[in-house]
C-alpha cells in the first residue's frame, strides 16, 4: 500500500526526531491513529505448564515495586503497539535472537545445546526469571537493535565491540566485501549496536516514545523505570550484558508497507553481544568476519531477488540461510577475498555450526548444524577450485550453482 510516506504521522515524527526536536517529535506522535485491534504479540515463552517465567513478577520486594510501577505506567494497548513495530521490521528477529530467546528460557530448547547458547545462558543464569521475562515482554532485548535500525547512520563514526575491539576487522572486511561482490553496495550502511544505548536517557526516551506512542512525560517515566530494572541485578550490567546486543542482521526497507521503515537506508547492523560470545568461544577474529559476510550475502539476495524460489515455509528460509552461509564462506576462502587457510575456515564453519538449529517445522528454520557446515565446505571448495584461479563468480551465477547443489546439501545423512 503506497500512502504518501512523507506525510504519515509516524514519518513526520521520525523526521522531527532526525532534526533533533524531540518535543516536536512527541507532538507528532500524538497524531498517531489509535492502535488497530490487531493480535497482540504472542508470548515469547513456550506454553509449557509450570515452567514459564512470569513477567512482572520478581522474587525481590524492591524489584517487584519497580515492576508494579512499570506496569502501571504502560499505556493501554502497549502490547499491540509493540507488535505493530516488530511486524514492520521483520529482519530484527534473526537466527541470533532465537539463540538468545532459548538461552533465557530453557523450556524453549529445541535442539541439542550449543556452546554459544550455553555461554549466553551462563551470563544470565542468576538473574530473576521474572525480570528477564519482563524485559523480553517489553521488547527491551531488542531496544539497541531498534535504536540502531531507526536512528543510527554511518554519518556518525561507528565503532564495533564494546570498546571498539572489533572495529578494524569489521570495517576492513566491509570494504573488501564491497570490492569482492558485484552488487551495488555503496549505499549499504554499516552500523553498530551497543548496550550503552540503554544507559543513555535521551536515546531511551526517544525509543520508548516511538515504540509505545506515549507523550514525553510518560516516555521519561518509562525510561527511568526500565533503567531501574536494568540496575536491579548486577549481572545485567545496566544493559551492557551481551543479552541486549546478541544480534546481527541485514536490513532493507524496500517493499516494507510501513513508511517509517521503507524510508530507512539499507543497513548491516552488528551487535556487540554476538561478537563477544564468539570471542569467548575462541572464534575471534574469524567469526565476526563470517557473520558480516553472511549478512552481506543477504544483501546480495535482496539485490538479486534471490528470496524467490519454489520452496515455501521452513524450506524456503533454510535455502536463503544456507545460501548466505555459502556467500560468506566463498568470500572468506577465495584468493581475492580473505584467502583464509583451512584452519581459519574451520573456525568460520564453526560459526555457522553454532547457529544451526533443529526446528525443522519452524518458519525460521536455518538449517541443521550439519547442513550449514556442508554449505560452507561446498563454497570453500568452489572458491579454491575455480579456474582461472582468481576469478570471482558473478553473484547470480554463484547463487545458481548453489541452488543446483542444494538438494545434496540438505539430503538426510546416511
Ligand atoms: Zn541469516
Amino acid at each position: 500500500m503506497l500512502t504518501d510516506r512523507h506525510s504519515s504521522p509516524r514519518h513526520r515524527w521520525l523526521r522531527a526526531i532526525a532534526s533533533g526536536t524531540l518535543a516536536a517529535a512527541l507532538m507528532a506522535a500524538t497524531l498517531f491513529a489509535p492502535p488497530s485491534s490487531g493480535q497482540a504479540e504472542p508470548s515469547p515463552w513456550r506454553a509449557v505448564a509450570g515452567t514459564d517465567p512470569a513477567p512482572f513478577t520478581a522474587a525481590d520486594a524492591n524489584t517487584q515495586d519497580t515492576l508494579n510501577e512499570l506496569k502501571a505506567t504502560l499505556p493501554a494497548g502497549w502490547q499491540s503497539r509493540l507488535a505493530e513495530v516488530k511486524a514492520a521490521a521483520p529482519s530484527v528477529p534473526s537466527e541470533w535472537t532465537e539463540i538468545r530467546d532459548e538461552a533465557i528460557d530453557p523450556s524453549d530448547y529445541v535442539c541439542t545445546s550449543t556452546a554459544l547458547r550455553d555461554w549466553l545462558a551462563d551470563r544470565i543464569a542468576d538473574v530473576d526469571p521474572g525480570v528477564l521475562a519482563t524485559l523480553s515482554e517489553l521488547g527491551v532485548l531488542d531496544y539497541p537493535a531498534f535504536d540502531a535500525l531507526l536512528f543510527e547512520t554511518s554519518a556518525t563514526p561507528q565503532f564495533f565491540g564494546r570498546d571498539g575491539e572489533f572495529s578494524k576487522v569489521i570495517k576492513e572486511n566491509m570494504l573488501d566485501l564491497r570490492r569482492f561482490w558485484d552488487i551495488r553496495s555503496h549505499d549499504i550502511q554499516l552500523v553498530a549496536m551497543h548496550g550503552a544505548m540503554l544507559q543513555d536517557r535521551d536515546r531511551l526516551i526517544r525509543l520508548v516514545a516511538f515504540l509505545f506512542e506515549v507523550d514525553e512525560a510518560t516516555a521519561a517515566q518509562l525510561a527511568d523505570q526500565i533503567t531501574e530494572l536494568l540496575a536491579s541485578d548486577p549481572d545485567l550490567e545496566k544493559g551492557l550484558n551481551p543479552l541486549f546486543t546478541f544480534n546481527a542482521f541485514a536490513f532493507t526497507g524496500e517493499g516494507d508497507p510501513d513508511p517509517v521503515f521503507s524510508s530507512l537506508p539499507d543497513k548491516i547492523i552488528m551487535g556487540d553481544g554476538i561478537m563477544e560470545g564468539m570471542r569467548a568461544l575462541g572464534l575471534r577474529p574469524v567469526a565476526p568476519q563470517a557473520i558480516l559476510a553472511h549478512e552481506f550475502g543477504h544483501h546480495i539476495q535482496f539485490e538479486g531477488d534471490l528470496f524467490d524460489s519454489p520452496l515455501t515455509g521452513p524450506e524456503a528460509t533454510r535455502r536463503t540461510e544456507l545460501m548466505a552461509d555459502a556467500f560468506s564462506t566463498y568470500f572468506l576462502a577465495h584468493p581475492r577475498g580473505q584467502a583464509m587457510n583451512r584452519n581459519r575456515l574451520l573456525a568460520a564453519t564453526q560459526t555457522f555450526f553454532e547457529v544451526g538449529d533443529c526446528a525443522f517445522t519452524s518458519n525460521n528454520h536455518h538449517g541443521t548444524p550439519l547442513q550449514r557446515q556442508r554449505s560452507a565446505a561446498w563454497a570453500a571448495d568452489v572458491a579454491n577450485t575455480v579456474r582461472p584461479r582468481g576469478l570471482v563468480l558473478p553473484s547470480l551465477e554463484f547463487a545458481e550453482r548453489f541452488d543446483a547443489k542444494l538438494p545434496e546439501l540438505v539430503a538426510p545423512d546416511v
